[in-house]
């Protein structure tokens, strides 16, 4: 053991860095052996695309704006921002309900 003197605190700390490196360790390990058989069964998979500013989607591609995509409703035949068909659909369904 080395000089300092040895305490409940020291001996916890001994104990919870040994918990936390095996537990890395294993984590680690179960990671490594799914990427190997990933790699194995997919050879040709490419990893997703990951961009720090949050510009590029998963693909790499540019991100669409949510409200430059339209959905169309099924229920009044028309055509709604995707980030409002949620509420859209909810009102919709319910004013269909009514009658
Ligand atoms: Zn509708």
């Amino acid at each position: 053991m080395s000089e300092t003197p040895v305490t409940v605190e020291t001996i916890s700390e001994n104990i919870i860095g040994n918990l936390l490196h095996s537990m890395i360790q294993d984590i680690v390990s179960r990671e490594i052996v799914k990427q190997k058989q990933l790699q194995a069964r997919y050879p040709d998979m490419k990893p997703y695309h990951y961009d720090p500013n949050g510009l590029l989607d998963f693909n790499g591609l540019p991100k669409q704006q949510e409200s430059s995509q339209y959905f169309h409703c099924q229920n009044c035949n028309r055509e709604i921002s995707a980030n409002r068909f949620a509420a859209h659909l909810q009102r919709c369904l319910n004013r269909g309900s009514r009658r």
